[in-house]
């Protein structure tokens, strides 16, 4: 284990070093070098010692070829049977052969590496690191790397690998930190109550191991570290919330009783049980900061709905933010069914409003409850006269800067109180970490009567037997169904299916059925018009592009086709998917595949189960936290090591935080710390 010099305990920030400045900086990075960085992501000294290896390669270990299994995998044997040939379908270069040791034999496989073929000298011994998986049906050794075994200087056995990024390679990566190494001393410590050097020799060994054990202390810290600046970010936001003033909305018992028996149903318990939660979070004077997460189908309208009529009848107004004007119209025509006989003003306002003046004079003077629209209602100017509640609908796609835009239109220096609702769900271990900093309310019960969807993988060519009689059967019912595809047109280069070319399709297999397209390049009154013909039963097929994916509402579609289904994420599909579902009836979902692979992992927990919570867990570990969240929050959430799946870790960052927390005066000590973490601060902000 490597111990620099001290540079004098966790004040010396500005004394030494400045990871803060750019790379070029350091030494062996000239601009060249510096551009390719930067499009990497790489800007800063603190970046660049921050980009860590994605894998080591271990030379010291080899597994006997007969021992391994599936993962990445390091061996040592001859190679043989060495042979290259082209592939006419895709015009890829395959290489491959055959590595054996004295236990057993496995193939290796490159692509577009034809190099391989003259690489290796016969009878010599070679280590072999990469990834050994099933493919096809067989077993392989894809894309190793290999280095001949007598080259390898035993003392650097162990060996970090970097993700290469243009021209910058992994041995580029490896050189220039060699040529770096006397600066990790001046690296200073970041966080409170932690030993002293830990972060420089944790960053160090995670560059420079020697061992396996280097490298998982390493990682260990530094997932800490990262966990910590999440959870404090959360909580901060917390605190600043608390120091805003909002509106108290009193709660009246008795209208709001009357208002719920008028209802056309009883209200389920978790819907109960939400509501309550917000009109306590009302009556105070600090803003509410709260995230409705309800799968499916799990009405969460109706718990908009409540909080408007509430906030109404203390005489203020809201604003419910859609992110499609589809999805604005549609709730816009439910809650004025549903508000306007007991005296409520609704409006929608979106780019199609005629008149827009009139209604913006009107939401001006404060004649307006509710006020419905898509992010338009932020960016134009709207002005309002008392606006007390903002309701955002699937909060995870509207940016930071959206939200801010909404506090600025309150008045008197007031922030709106705010729910969020979403139907992705937030892990546990994300609730804890950076959305630490919501209140959280969850509706984790259907509305009575609901049936689970059944849910098939189909490959396409079996479309006839099994799909075709299932659509004639729901229709001859008097149902009607929704069929996705991925693209608006054709496009000669993909086999994507096209919303234009199946409407055709199916309109000549299906000739006495109604059916129609729509996607996101239609006018809005285009989609307005096929949205309201499909809602009233006119038509029976509804060809879409995901336009539909967000919240759409017709409980009489009972069965969804999502052609090409391997072209979208899992939480994608679960939206998609609980488009039907929402009435009485059984509900169908087919998932069709092309090609002859076998379905994804993706695919066949979406068969095996229809609980959101359940699929959200699944698709984060299946595609981590940066992904989900990262790109959706305008690609700020971009964890390097923490796994969100280490409940110890995020139990002993919390706890540490909060110790730093009890004396907010200590922090301003940290300024690295509190500079950091300001990027997760407008992250998970929804004040
Ligand atoms: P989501 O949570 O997906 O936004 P919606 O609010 O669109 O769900 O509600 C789905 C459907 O369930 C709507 O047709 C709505 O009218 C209906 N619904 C909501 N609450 C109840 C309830 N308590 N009992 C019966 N149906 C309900
Ligand atoms: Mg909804």
């Amino acid at each position: 284990m490597y111990t620099p010099a001290p540079c004098g305990g966790v004040f010396c920030y500005n004394k030494t070093m400045n990871l803060e400045s750019s790379v070029e900086f350091l030494k062996g990075i000239g601009p060249k070098t510096a551009e390719i960085l930067k499009k990497a992501g790489i800007k800063t000294v603190r970046d660049f010692f921050y980009n860590l290896p994605r894998d080591y390669e271990n030379f010291q270990a080899p597994a006997k070829i007969a021992d391994i299994e599936p993962g990445n995998v390091v061996i040592k044997g001859k190679i043989e049977n060495l042979n290259t040939r082209r592939t006419r379908r895709r015009n890829l270069t395959i290489t491959e052969g055959i590595v054996r040791d004295s236990s057993d034999a496995v193939r290796v496989v490159w692509f577009n590496q034809s190099y391989r073929a003259k690489q290796f000298e016969s009878g010599r011994e070679y280590y072999f690191t990469g990834l050994y998986e099933l493919k096809n049906g067989r077993y392989q050794l894809t894309s190793p790397s290999a280095a001949l075994v007598t080259d390898v200087d035993q003392n650097s056995s162990f060996q970090p690998i970097y993700v290469a990024h243009g021209a910058l390679k992994s041995h580029d990566f490896k050189r220039l930190l060699e040529k770096s190494k006397p600066k990790f001393a001046e690296i200073p410590d970041l966080l409170p109550n932690v030993e002293k050097g830990l972060r420089r020799n944790s960053l160090f060994n995670a560059h420079f191991p020697t061992s396996r054990e280097d490298v998982s202390s390493a990682r260990e810290y530094l997932a800490y570290e990262e966990l910590f600046e999440l959870i404090l970010a959360a909580k901060l936001n917390k605190l600043e919330n608390q120091k805003l003033s909002a509106t108290p909305v009193s709660f009246h018992a008795e209208t709001i009783k009357k208002f719920i028996e008028k209802l056309p149903f009883k209200l389920t318990n978790a819907q109960r049980l939400a509501t309550w939660e917000i009109f306590q979070d009302l009556e105070k004077g600090t803003p509410m900061n709260r995230l409705l997460q309800g799968d499916v189908g799990s009405g969460k309208t109706m718990v908009a709905a409540l909080a408007a009529y509430e906030v109404a009848s203390a005489g203020c107004q809201t604003a419910l933010l859609a992110p499609t004007a589809i999805l604005a119209t549609q709730h816009y025509e439910n809650l004025r069914n549903l508000l306007e006989p007991f005296g409520l003003k609704v409006a929608l306002l979106t780019g199609a409003t005629k008149k827009k003046d009139d209604l913006k004079a009107e939401i001006k003077a404060g004649k307006i409850d509710l006020i419905i629209g898509t992010h338009a209602l932020l960016t134009d100017d709207t002005e309002f006269n008392d606006l007390t509640l903002v309701i955002i609908d699937e909060q995870h796609r509207f940016g930071v800067e959206q939200r801010e835009k909404l506090v600025l239109k309150s008045p008197k220096g007031k922030a709106p109180h705010l729910l969020a609702m979403t139907a992705t769900p937030i892990p546990r271990s994300l609730q804890l970490t950076v959305f630490g900093d919501l209140d959280v309310s969850i509706l984790n019960e259907l509305p009575k009567g609901r049936q689970p969807i059944e849910t098939s993988i189909i490959p396409e060519i079996a479309q006839k037997e099994t799909l075709y009689p299932k659509i004639r059967e729901i229709i001859s019912k008097g149902q009607q169904a929704y069929w996705i595809c991925k693209a608006i047109d054709d496009n000669p280069t993909t086999e994507t299916a096209s919303v234009k070319s199946r409407t055709k399709k199916l309109q000549e297999i299906f000739k006495d059925y109604k059916i129609e397209f729509l996607h996101g390049r239609m006018k809005p009154a285009e989609k307005d018009e096929i949205m309201g013909r499909f809602s009233s039963g006119e038509i029976q097929i509804l060809v879409s592009t995901t336009v539909v994916e967000v919240g759409v509402d017709v409980p009489n579609s009972t069965l969804m086709v999502i052609e090409d289904a391997e072209n979208y994420g899992l939480a994608q599909l679960h939206q998609l998917r609980g488009r039907v579902g929402r009435g009485q009836e059984k509900s169908y979902c087919f998932l069709l595949t092309s090609g002859d692979k076998d379905p994804s992992r993706r695919l066949k927990e979406l068969e095996k189960s229809t609980d959101g919570f359940h699929l959200a867990e699944v698709d984060l570990k299946l595609r981590g936290p940066g992904e989900i969240y990262g790109n959706l929050q305008h690609g700020a959430l971009d964890l390097r090591i923490a796994t969100l799946s280490d409940t110890k870790l995020i139990a002993k960052a919390r706890h540490d935080t909060d110790l730093l927390l009890k004396n907010p005066e200590n922090m301003l000590k940290y300024e690295e710390l509190m500079s950091n973490i300001h990027k997760y601060q407008q992250l998970t902000t929804l004040n």
